[in-house]
């Protein structure tokens, strides 16, 4: 070597060539993290820990300005990286040093540093941005709602895009604080506890903390004219829930279902385990949509979910999130059986604890609806494909695979199991299959061949004779908690209505 370099020493690209085989040449961050169904969402090269949003947004024009400060790990030697982003980005410094950027496919920003990532080093990425996000369209629709009195960012798998950079997928979770300024007289509600506000020269600071790790769709902002109520369950859970000043005939039904977030968390912490995050609620904004969504610790509720009068199902589907999809989240969005069969699953233990219909009926009553050449049983629970994740089927399919599990080992072992995931796999992310080796290590039987029939095999699974259809109480409460978000209304305008094509309808 030594003779090498000494002829080489004339020439500074020789030079390199000498530097030691082992050190291999930073490389770029891969523009996925690696998601069979949506291949562009997240990236590779970094792990975020952090994400500090610094916010100022006019209702009257829809104008988004935003700091947003993200504390990352490198893991590779990086070249260059991206975050997913839709808004307009004016500066980009990354440790300190002004990088490039550049706007690339349908939401990738990529950012070449001055100098290249170690791996393992941390990196902090300043990103300075904004923009009309209603204006913005992804894939034909936005995430962003406009209200009269101001907006709400809301979905799912969409909804970052529209108000903050990041490395969008739920396998790299990070702790929030989202700072927002807004005009005085207008509140901002986000996620985790508001941990003060401030006013002055006619506008008003919120500061919420989420001090969990959340995935970024789970991140929410609302910005309107709200009323505010605050407690504690009896469980010691903080609550805090918001009301828009303007949800008209369905304040009264909005308002006697969310206001029971907290007897509801304490059931079903009961049920699940320990509450897993340092404050719930949820919060009814004046949208005209028509879905709900998990969005951690404050869940996002349309005033059309209460059209029908109160219902507090669909607050145990949200609330039964936190621990099934928030507190443990999915890995690949292929593993949604695990958020929406359990949430569903839920919603079947709370029409049994009120006495409007067993699991078992609730069961039964699904397995007859749907007679076999019903394209409900073509989806696959556990894979059901990139188009529809929130087919009707990974709810109702997926509560029944559930039912069939309780059936299969017993209620003693299905109810360790249910606690038991939740506490394993507490802030983490996790794959159906772990979540078989975890049932048949709790219950000592193998489930393969039962969770290859009701969630992997098209078609109506072999059951008993067709009994009379009897319909529980509770079924109309369960069938009108809607979660399809912006991406199924966006090629769906027409499904106000009830089901279209075996789909989760809106409304019901
Ligand atoms: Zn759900």
């Amino acid at each position: 070597m030594r003779k090498r370099i000494i002829a080489a020493a004339a020439s500074a690209v020789l030079l390199l060539l000498a530097v030691p085989a082992s050190a291999a040449a930073p490389t770029p961050g891969a523009p996925g993290i690696g998601d069979p169904y949506y291949p562009t969402y997240g990236n590779g090269g970094y792990d975020v820990s952090h994400y500090d949003l610094r916010l100022k947004y006019q209702p009257a024009t829809d104008l988004l300005e935003g700091t947003a400060t993200i504390l990352a790990t490198a893991t590779q030697d990086l070249s260059r990286f991206d975050l997913d982003f839709a808004l307009d980005v004016s500066e980009v410094l990354v440790n300190g040093r002004p990088a490039r950027f550049a706007a690339d496919g349908v939401q990738e920003l990529v950012v070449t540093p001055a100098a290249p990532l170690p791996k393992g080093s941390a990196v902090t990425v300043v990103v300075r941005y904004s923009g009309t996000p209603s204006e913005v369209s992804r894939y034909g629709f936005t995430a962003w709602h406009r209200t009269p009195d101001g907006a709400v960012a809301a979905d799912e798998p969409e909804s970052a895009w529209w108000w903050f950079p990041s490395n969008d997928h739920p396998a790299d979770k990070a702790t929030f604080d989202v700072s927002v300024l807004v005009p005085e007289g207008t509140q901002a509600i986000s996620n985790g506890v508001l941990t003060s506000q401030s006013s002055q020269r006619g506008w008003t600071r919120y500061n919420w903390r989420e001090n969990k790790p959340q995935a970024t769709y789970l991140a929410t902002l609302a910005v309107g004219r709200f009323d505010l109520t605050t407690g504690t369950s009896a469980g010691g859970v903080p609550v805090i829930n918001a009301y828009s000043k303007d949800l008209g005939d369905n304040d009264g039904a909005a308002r006697a279902s969310v206001e029971r977030t907290g007897e509801i968390v304490d059931w079903l912490s009961g049920i699940f385990g320990p509450y897993p995050f340092s404050s719930v609620g949820g919060y009814v904004p004046n949208v005209p949509t028509h879905y709900a969504l998990e969005t951690q610790t404050r869940v996002f509720y349309s005033p059309a979910q209460f059209a029908g009068g109160a219902n507090t199902s669909v607050v145990v589907h949200e609330l039964a999130h936190q621990w099934y999809g928030d507190s443990v989240s999915l890995e690949r969005w292929s593993d949604i059986w695990l958020n929406e069969g359990f949430a569903r699953y839920a919603q079947w233990l709370w029409s049994e604890h009120e006495g409007e219909g067993t699991a078992q009926e609730l069961a039964d009553y699904v397995y007859a609806s749907h007679p076999a050449d019903d394209p409900f049983w073509q989806v696959e629970p556990g894979d059901p494909g990139a188009d529809d994740p929130f087919a009707l089927a990974v709810y109702d399919r997926g509560a029944l695979a559930v039912q069939q599990l309780r059936g299969a080992v017993g209620d003693e072992a299905f109810f360790r199991i249910l606690r038991a995931w939740p506490t394993e796999h507490r802030y983490g992310n996790a794959t159906v299959a772990q979540f078989q080796a975890l049932a048949e290590r709790i219950s000592g039987k193998p489930l393969g061949p039962l969770l290859q029939t009701w969630l992997y095999t098209p078609g109506k699974p072999a059951g008993p004779a067709p009994a009379a259809l009897r319909q529980p109480h509770s079924w109309q409460q369960i069938e009108a908690t809607g979660e399809h978000g912006s991406r199924a209304g966006s090629h769906a305008d027409s499904r106000a209505g009830t089901r279209v094509g075996g789909q989760l309808g809106a409304s019901q």
